[in-house]
């Protein structure tokens, strides 16, 4: 194997080989058994034996496998933004489809360019991110994610564009009820576009229920509904990233529901085709569409592979999949999750496990009096994951949630078809694994 597809594909020498997965397991290359804790990077939502796949794929790949996106349409593509249309809130009707979580970002950040800019506010082109957020590699994307690892080394190439600090109560110092600090947590973006200029805010993105950089941190809905009335106020649109919460992962179909909340613009991705195939949607609101539409404005974007028959075939087989009773039954799991991890709340290194459906985030902390965290270098985050997958379990391991550098955690977002004795034993695993690093580290 070439040196360049080890650094391309992030792979190291001792990477285990996955030769067959099924169900919530991967099996390696010796026949050893995973548990799948992390579907992936939270894509994998059905399980790894998800039926009729292999014949979606091969009956569009003999059919029409390609055709150009700016010239044509294909069954697939209609089929799938209608039922898209279907599923978003509000008005989020209208889907460009991509391919990567990355493409759909990029993809809302400069149709929130173009609907000012046909409306004739030229100077609106400002995108307000928060800290500790992650929205893609690409670096329109990477401009607006507040990941200081992953950003760090390519701000000389990147707009600099401002960065409100996280939605993440756990370590908020803001004053009163959950819902008074949501408030005064959400009102920071109102300064913020002050003192930058409405005039020139195209936007504001956030992941509604964060990811792999806090892991299932969400506010009070009252920060979303702030956020909403204050980009209402100033005209900048919410962009929502959900590629990686999207489709029941939160326990709702998407995490905007759980806030009552509509975006102007949704980026989707991961579970759109639960790994199967890559493709991605923007969905567009109505009036965005219409705004273009009214100033004759064509919208100058798109990729050789966006609306890729086959992956949209896929992706229109799979999201029929998410239905109400599997979200339901992904938070009862969530829920059991959570109470096998209930020894934690003992552990001298764990400050905080929370959850939302099925997605739980464990924060690790060397002082539960102070909630000060762990020296990076400590790798605790690093150590319990190697001691789970020694144990047989993959989960999804993180640092930096605190100022990007320290502040280290667990995210752990299993297929929603995951079953009662895989949750148990990702739930022991995960608890015996922190018990190990905790001794290790003298605790
Ligand atoms: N947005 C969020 C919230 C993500 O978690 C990710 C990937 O992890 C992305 C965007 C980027 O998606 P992709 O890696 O498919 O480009």
């Amino acid at each position: 194997m070439s040196m360049f597809y080890k650094w391309g594909a992030g792979r190291s020498p001792d990477h285990p080989v996955i030769t067959e997965a099924y169900d919530e397991y991967l099996v390696t290359e010796d026949g050893t058994e995973i548990v799948d804790a992390a579907a992936g990077a939270a894509v994998v939502n059905l399980g790894h034996s998800l039926d009729g796949v292999a014949e979606v794929m091969s009956k569009q790949a003999d059919r029409v496998a390609y055709v150009s996106t700016s010239h044509f349409t294909s069954p697939p593509v209609e089929s799938l933004a209608e039922k898209l249309a279907g599923m978003a809130p509000g008005t989020l009707d209208n889907a460009f489809l991509v391919n990567s979580g990355s493409e759909a970002v990029e993809t809302a950040i400069k149709l929130a360019r173009d609907y000012h800019v046909a409306r004739g506010n030229e100077a609106k082109e400002t995108v307000i991110g928060r800290w500790q957020s992650y929205h893609g590699a690409t670096l329109g994307a990477l401009s607006a994610s507040g990941n200081t690892g992953r950003r760090s080394i390519y701000k000389p190439l990147m707009a600099d564009w401002p960065k409100l600090p996280p939605a993440y109560p756990f370590r908020w110092d803001h004053d009163g009820s959950p819902e008074e600090q949501a408030k005064a947590a959400a009102g920071e973006l109102e300064s913020l576009i002050k003192r930058e200029g409405p005039e020139t805010v195209a936007a504001f993105i956030a992941e509604p229920v964060s990811g792999s950089s806090i892991p299932a941190a969400h506010p009070h809905p009252a920060y979303y509904q702030e956020i909403r009335r204050i980009c209402d106020a100033h005209d900048v649109l919410f962009i929502a990233d959900e590629v990686m919460v999207g489709f029941g992962r939160t326990g709702e179909r998407f995490a905007c529901d759980h806030f009552d909340v509509v975006p102007d613009l949704m980026a989707l991705g991961k579970g759109i085709t639960a790994g199967y195939a890559p493709i991605s949607a923007t969905m567009v609101a109505d009036h965005v569409v219409e705004a273009l539409e009214a100033a004759d404005h064509s919208f100058y974007h798109g990729h050789t592979f966006s609306g890729n028959p086959v992956s949209a075939a896929v992706a229109d087989h799979v999201v029929d999949r998410y239905t109400d009773s599997l979200i339901e039954s992904a938070c009862a799991r969530g829920n059991s999750l959570l109470a096998g991890l209930d020894p934690l709340a003992g552990s001298p290194i764990v400050g905080d496990v929370r959850g939302i459906g099925l997605m739980v985030g464990v924060e690790f902390v060397a002082d539960t009096e102070t909630n000060e965290p762990f020296d990076p270098d400590e790798n605790v985050a690093r150590r319990v994951y190697d001691h789970a997958l020694d144990d047989g379990v993959y989960v999804y391991p993180g640092g930096g949630s605190v100022d990007g550098q320290a502040g280290d955690h667990l995210l752990l977002v299993p297929p929603l078809t995951v079953g009662e004795d895989a949750v148990d034993r990702i739930a022991r695993t995960v608890v015996d694994s922190v018990d190990a690093v905790a001794g290790e580290l003298g605790y």
